[in-house]
């Protein structure tokens, strides 16, 4: 399949960027692994909207806010695949896919002249001891199944962890009538965050909505515990209670399941394997390409647009994503400049105010080291190898380990199915810890492609000129 653009990702970034370069003319392709448009905020949207409306009032306005952008997609003129896994991109412009569709596997490839990355956030692990066990699971993945499926957990539960979508799935969960039993927060800093609050006032509502949050928590009359500096899941075989400490306190909560959460950072391993140029962002512990005002990368074939280029937030990651679909039709020549400028003005002033007000929400819930780096030796990192914090810790001080690549070599950390998107940030911040020096200076794993399971197989049945090509471009 030829094309102008491919964006890979349907959620704000993704969908806003397909309407923007269609209507400046492009031929537009959009991929995306999951069967419905939507991203992580609008998730299931249109079909929870259709037959579960009441649900809509749990979920709030932020999430109806979706129903009008997917209404403008499905009416642009951009080619959608849905359940279509992207496992590599090359600087050819060739978008390698997976296709599940009624149980048949397909694969793929979009042959476009340029390439948008749009795959969104995923959450930072909290690696906790116990958080292995079962009955522990993410925030994120408590607001899928409510989301997907109209589903709320069952039984006593405790929320862990620290970010906004903690207390915007305690607040989801009081309005479905499944209150947690408690919610404990991990990393909060006020003062550290008052200097950045003018960036924030350039959206008073984004400050409302938080402390409308606050509220509903408050009138719940939940044990709210800030400053949480100790936490532990216990349980032989699954979490049957949650031991932390405040203030030096210590506290036990019985519980049937935990919900662990610590914020969101860029779901980068698409955009690594492509080998752009990455920084670390100190403010947002992670690692993020580095891009222009556009999205434009390191490489004239890739873009990168939403959260995947940075936390911005979905609002942003739809202004974002706009920016980049007119800068690529701009780039391929269907626009010129000055209507470039003229289309993008206010999608550009938007998206101006949401990045000026992250700093203030990146600094209010920066996850504390404790957090990040493990202190406990036997708390696992890895879970696809069961690799431990002291594991890791002890390698680079016996061995001198420079950095998570040497250590994949030693112990495989990061080399299991999820190609190091789960330990990835924490085996650099213990490595980093452990050997006196920054992130930055550790640096990240070298991903490479494919990013997803894909089997010889589906690679054998594509339909390229060359195969060396095809799994080497
Ligand atoms: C679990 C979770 C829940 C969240 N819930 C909320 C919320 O309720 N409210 C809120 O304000 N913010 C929420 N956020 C933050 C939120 O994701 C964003 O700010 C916003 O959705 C970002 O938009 P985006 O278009 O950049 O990415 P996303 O909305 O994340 O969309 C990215 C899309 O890319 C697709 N994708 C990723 N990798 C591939 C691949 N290899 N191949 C094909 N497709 C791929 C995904 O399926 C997804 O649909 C959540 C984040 C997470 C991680």
């Amino acid at each position: 399949m030829q094309t102008d653009l491919a964006i890979i990702g349907a959620g704000p970034a993704g969908l806003s960027a397909a309407i923007s370069a269609t209507a400046a003319g492009l031929k537009v392709v959009v991929l995306d692994e999951q069967p419905v448009p939507g991203g992580q905020i609008y998730r299931n949207i249109e079909t929870l909207a259709a037959t579960r409306p009441a649900h809509l009032q749990w979920l709030g306005p932020d999430y109806a806010a979706g129903l009008p952008l997917l209404r403008h997609f499905h009416e642009c003129a951009a080619t959608y695949l849905p359940m279509a896994q992207v496992w590599q991109v090359g600087h050819d412009g060739r978008v390698y896919y997976r296709r599940n569709v009624a149980n048949e596997g397909a694969v793929g490839i979009v042959h476009a002249r340029k390439v948008l990355i749009a795959t969104g956030a995923m959450e930072r692990p909290l690696p906790v001891p116990g958080w292995t066990l079962p009955g522990v699971m993410s925030c994120g993945a408590a607001q899928t199944l409510l989301k997907a499926s109209g589903l709320a957990p069952d039984g006593r539960f405790v929320l862990a962890g620290s970010g906004p979508l903690l207390l915007l799935l305690a607040a989801q969960l009081i309005r479905a009538g499944r209150p947690p039993a408690a919610i404990l927060e991990t990393s909060y800093d006020f003062w550290g965050a008052l200097p950045h609050l003018p960036g924030m006032l350039g959206l008073p509502g984004y400050l409302l909505k938080g402390l409308g949050l606050l509220r509903e928590i408050r009138a719940a009359a939940l044990p709210f515990y800030r400053g949480v500096t100790r936490l532990e899941i216990k349980g032989r075989e699954r979490a049957r209670e949650i031991e932390f400490e405040v203030d030096g306190r210590s506290f036990i909560e019985a519980v049937d399941l935990v919900f662990l959460h610590q914020g969101v950072v860029p779901n980068g391993n698409l955009a690594l394997s492509t080998d752009i140029r990455h920084h670390w962002d100190d403010l947002q512990k992670c690692f993020r390409p580095e891009l222009d005002a556009a999205g434009r990368s390191s490489s004239d074939m890739v873009r990168v647009a939403g959260d995947a280029g940075g936390i911005v937030g979905a609002v942003g990651a739809a202004a974002m994503g706009e920016v980049a679909g007119l800068a690529a039709a701009a780039d391929l020549g269907s626009i010129d400049a000055a209507e470039f400028e003229s289309r993008a003005a206010a999608a550009r002033q938007l998206l101006t105010r949401h990045r000026a007000a992250r700093p203030f929400l990146d600094r209010l819930y920066r996850p504390r080291q404790q957090w990040v780096a493990p202190t406990d030796p036997d708390t696992v990192i890895c879970r696809c190898e069961e690799i431990r914090a002291g594991d890791v810790r002890h390698l680079v001080a016996a061995q001198n380990c420079p950095g998570p690549n040497q250590m994949k070599s030693f112990m495989r950390c990061g080399m299991g199915p999820c190609q190091g998107r789960l330990c990835g940030l924490t085996a650099v911040e213990l490595i980093a810890e452990t050997r006196g020096q920054t992130p930055a200076e550790i640096g990240y794993y070298r991903i490479r492609a494919p990013i997803k399971p894909v089997t010889l197989g589906d690679m054998a049945a594509l339909d390229v000129p060359s195969r060396h090509d095809a799994v080497n471009p």
